[in-house]
C-alpha cells in the first residue's frame, strides 16, 4: 500500500526582548548562572508578573506576519507541572484564547508553491536550564544537575502549524521559510544551537488519497533543518514498517539519536498530560486595540515574498533569483546595496547567487563573517568593465576580498592580477601558441574554425588567465589570417 505523511510543527521563538516576559530582567544567551535574576523569575511568594509591551508588539508582529486573526481579547493562564526548572510549579502561557490564529505561510518545495496552515501563535515564558554535571552534558550518566535560572522568564513564542505538511523536505522548507521570516521581523536571532528557536514535529501516515489522520507521534527538540528533515524521514520509515507488519502506531514521544540516526520509541504509554490549566489570576486578560495593532502592521518590514515580487518587477530579476536573494535578509540586503551602485541587478545577482554563496558555503562562514561590503563588489565588476581585471580573475579576487576585506585594486596591484591588454605582448604569445601547436594549426587551417577556442585557452594559460579574452581573439584571428 502507498502512504502519505503527515506532519504538523509546533516552533517555539525565543524573544529577543531586552527584558524578560513579567519581570525586568535582561534577557540574554548565556553568561555566568544565576546572574540575571529576581524574584519573579525566581518564583518568590508574593511576586508579581507584568506583561513586556516589547513583547506583545514582537508578537503581534509575527502573527500579522503570519497572516492571522488577532482577536481582541487573549488570555494567560497556568500550566501546572512540576519539574526542577520550573520554579513557579506551573508556566504561564496562553491556552483556549491564543493571542493569534488561523493564519498561513507559503513555502516553496520542488518548485511548487503551498501553503502552511498555522493553527495558533501564543505568548508564553521559557524555563530555566537543567545544567546536568557529568561527562555527556545529558541527565542520563550525570552525577548532579543545577539550575540556570537566567533563561527563567524568557518570552516565548509559540507557533502551532495545521498538519499541511506532507513530506520531510516540506517540512524543513517551511521552518526554513518561517525562520527567515522571522529575522526579517527582527524579533529573534532564532539560533537554534543556543535554543532561541526550538521545533517539535508531529507525524503520522496513512493510506495516500484518504482523509483521516492517522495515529502521530512526536520528535521534541529537532534543533536542526537537517535533524529534523532526518529524523522525520526515520519516523516515517519507522510507522511504515509497523503497518505493513500489521501492527498499530502508539501515541508517544519518540527520540531521534542524531549519532547514530536511529529512532527509540519510549514505551510510555499514552501521556496525556493534565495541566489542570486555569486563568493566571495575577494577571488581567490581555486587550490589544486595534490602532496597536495598525501601529504594528505599519511598522513591519517588508516580508521576503513581498520583497521577491519586487525584485522580480522592479530590477527584472527571474522569479528565482529573487527567491535565493531574499532567501536571506542580510544577502538581500547586500545585493540591494551593491546594485544601488553598480546599477546592473542582474550582474549583482549573478555575482551574488554564484561568487558570494560560493564563498559562504567553502568558508562555512555566514555574512557576518565574510569581509567584502557591497561598495567593494561595485567597484570590482566597475573594474571588470573597464578591463582593468578580466572576469575569470575577477572571481579570485573576489573571494580575496571576502577573507581579507582588502581593496580590489589593492589586490589586482600587489597580486599582479591586472588584465594585460597589452597587444605586442599577446601578439608575442599568440605567435608562440601557434608554434607550439601544429597539428591544431593546421585542423584551423583545414577549416576547422573551432580550434580558436583552444588557441585562446593556451594564451589565457601562459598569463595565468590574466589576459583581455577579447583582445586575445582578436591578436589570434589576425595572426591567422596573416
Ligand atoms: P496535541 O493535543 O497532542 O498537542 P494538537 O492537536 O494540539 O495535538 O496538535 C499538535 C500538532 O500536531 C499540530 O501541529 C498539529 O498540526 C499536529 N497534528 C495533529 N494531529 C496530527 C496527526 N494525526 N498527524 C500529524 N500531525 C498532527
Ligand atoms: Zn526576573
Ligand atoms: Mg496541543
Amino acid at each position: 500500500m502507498e502512504y502519505e505523511a503527515v506532519i504538523g510543527l509546533e516552533i517555539h521563538v525565543e524573544l529577543s526582548t531586552r527584558s524578560k516576559m513579567f519581570c525586568g530582567c535582561r534577557v540574554e544567551f548565556g553568561g555566568e548562572p544565576n546572574t540575571r535574576t529576581c524574584p519573579v523569575c525566581l518564583a518568590h511568594p508574593g511576586a508579581l508578573p507584568v506583561i513586556n509591551r516589547q513583547a506583545i508588539r514582537y508578537l503581534c508582529r509575527i502573527a500579522l506576519a503570519l497572516d492571522c486573526s488577532i482577536p481582541e481579547v487573549s488570555v494567560f493562564h497556568r500550566k501546572n507541572y512540576f519539574y526542577p526548572d520550573l520554579p513557579k510549579g506551573y508556566q504561564i502561557s496562553q491556552y483556549d484564547q491564543p493571542f493569534a490564529v488561523d493564519g498561513g505561510l507559503e513555502t516553496v518545495v520542488d518548485g511548487e508553491r503551498v501553503r502552511i496552515g498555522i493553527e495558533r501563535v501564543h505568548m508564553e515564558e521559557d524555563t530555566a536550564k537543567n545544567v546536568h554535571a557529568g561527562e555527556s552534558g545529558r541527565i542520563a550518566g550525570s552525577v548532579y544537575s543545577l539550575i540556570d535560572f537566567n533563561r527563567s522568564g524568557t518570552p516565548l513564542v509559540e507557533i502551532v502549524t495545521r498538519p499541511d505538511i506532507r513530506s520531510p523536505q516540506m517540512a524543513r522548507a517551511f521552518l526554513n521559510d518561517l525562520k527567515n521570516t522571522l529575522l526579517y521581523l527582527d524579533v529573534s536571532d532564532c539560533n537554534m544551537e543556543e535554543g532561541s528557536l526550538r521545533c517539535d514535529a508531529n507525524v503520522s501516515i496513512r493510506p495516500a488519497g484518504t482523509s483521516e489522520l492517522g495515529v502521530k507521534t512526536e520528535l521534541k527538540n529537532m534543533n536542526s533543518f537537517r535533524h529534523l528533515e532526518k529524523g522525520l524521514a526515520q519516523e516515517i520509515e519507522r510507522q511504515k514498517q509497523i503497518l505493513e507488519e500489521g501492527g498499530r502506531v502508539v501515541q508517544q514521544t519518540v527520540h531521534f539519536d542524531v549519532a547514530t540516526g536511529t529512532i527509540s520509541a519510549l514505551r510510555s504509554k499514552e501521556e496525556a498530560h493534565d495541566y489542570r490549566y486555569f486563568p493566571e489570576p495575577d494577571l488581567l486578560p490581555l486587550r490589544i486595540g486595534a490602532e496597536t495593532v495598525e501601529q504594528v502592521r505599519q511598522e513591519m518590514p517588508e516580508l521576503p515574498a513581498v520583497r521577491a515580487e519586487r525584485y522580480v518587477s522592479e530590477y527584472g530579476l527571474p522569479d528565482y533569483d529573487a527567491r535565493v536573494l531574499t532567501s536571506d535578509r542580510q544577502l538581500a540586503e547586500f545585493f540591494e546595496e551593491c546594485t544601488g551602485i553598480y546599477g546592473d541587478a542582474k550582474k549583482v545577482s549573478n555575482w551574488v547567487m554564484g561568487e558570494l554563496l560560493a564563498w559562504l558555503n567553502e568558508s562555512g562562514s555566514d555574512l557576518e563573517g565574510c569581509k567584502a561590503t557591497p561598495a567593494a563588489l561595485a567597484e570590482l565588476l566597475g573594474m571588470v568593465d573597464g578591463g582593468e581585471v578580466n572576469a575569470n580573475t575577477a572571481k579570485e579576487v573576489f573571494a580575496e576580498i571576502c577573507s581579507t576585506g582588502a581593496a580590489p585594486a589593492e589586490i589586482v596591484k600587489e597580486k599582479g592580477l591586472g588584465q594585460i591588454s597589452d597587444e605586442s605582448e599577446l601578439e608575442q604569445l599568440a605567435a608562440a601558441v601557434l608554434e607550439e601547436n601544429p597539428k591544431q594549426l593546421e585542423q584551423y587551417r583545414a577549416g576547422k574554425e573551432k580550434v580558436i577556442g583552444f588557441f585562446v585557452g593556451q594564451v589565457m594559460k601562459k598569463t595565468g588567465g590574466r589576459a583581455n579574452p577579447k583582445l586575445v581573439n582578436q591578436v589570434l584571428r589576425k595572426k591567422l589570417s596573416e
